[in-house]
């Protein structure tokens, strides 16, 4: 779902997911803000700064999930974050929930302050090292770090905790295995790691819903490979690879 402007970059946004074949029955177009931005600064190392406009994201709002509620209720996953409304993002999590629906939950950009029910309506609930950090005051600059921060968030009620590490791969927690596990990742080329985030919990959110029956540490692996392809194109979306590029072996 989303909301966009009447101009040239909601055009293009909805031109975007009909080229790509999504539907864009829930991109809804309004006058009365411009379409979300976000103005991205890469340096030599592949690494980025983000300038967040939320602009006609944040018109999201629990009336438009109302009016999608057949479709919320049959999905297999539903992904949420906090680039629109976080109340939207949470009245989607329980509508979700309320269904049957596996949730995962991406809090980016991080807010310190996170309702507590984001933690007891998410599945999964995945974050990178900042947001970890903000999220529990840790500092979070290795593996262990991160299980430290996952298991901190775990008690607040999610059912699984990833997070996510850039070149280092991720660290999951779960309620049936509650030990930190490392996943390291394929060492690679960065170019623009812009997007990698998406990239992964996109490919994790695919996983979840069309291979339930694969571990959570064999999703986590081929997310990790996925999401490595797309550090080493330039831009985000642009760099995400498409399905038939991919190793048939991740299928
Ligand atoms: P975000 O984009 O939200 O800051 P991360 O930087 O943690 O998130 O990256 C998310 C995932 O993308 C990582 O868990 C990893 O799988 C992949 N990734 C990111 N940077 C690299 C890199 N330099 N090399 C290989 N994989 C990477």
């Amino acid at each position: 779902m989303a909301q966009v402007g009447k101009d040239s970059f909601g055009n293009n946004y909805i031109e975007n997911l009909k080229q790509n074949d999504i539907s864009t029955e829930f991109a809804y177009q309004t006058k009365d803000a411009a379409t979300g931005t976000a103005s991205i600064i890469v340096n030599n190392e592949g690494q980025n700064i983000i300038v967040i406009v939320a602009g006609a994201n944040l018109l999201l709002n629990t009336e438009d999930l109302r009016g999608a509620v057949s479709v919320i209720s049959r999905a297999r996953v539903m992904l949420c974050q906090l680039e629109i409304s976080p109340a939207t993002s949470l009245g989607a999590l329980a509508m979700a929930r309320s269904s049957g629906v596996k949730t995962l939950f991406n809090p980016a950009p991080a807010i310190a302050d996170l309702d507590p029910q984001f933690y007891t309506l998410s599945d999964v609930f995945c974050c990178n090292e900042s947001e970890a950090e903000i999220l529990t005051g840790l500092t979070v600059g290795s593996p262990a770090d991160a299980g430290k921060a996952a298991l901190m968030l775990m008690g607040r009620g999610c059912q699984v905790v990833i997070v996510t590490l850039g070149a280092g791969g991720c660290v999951m927690l779960s309620q049936t295995e509650p030990t930190p596990k490392h996943i390291p990742t394929e060492t690679v080329k960065a170019v623009d790691t812009t997007g990698a985030g998406d990239s992964f919990v996109g490919a994790l959110a695919f996983y979840l819903a069309y291979y339930p029956h694969l571990s959570l540490e064999e999703m986590l692996k081929r997310s990790n490979f996925i999401a490595a392809v797309s550090v080493q194109a330039a831009g985000t979306q642009s760099s995400y690879p498409y399905r038939k590029d991919l190793p048939i072996h991740l299928f």
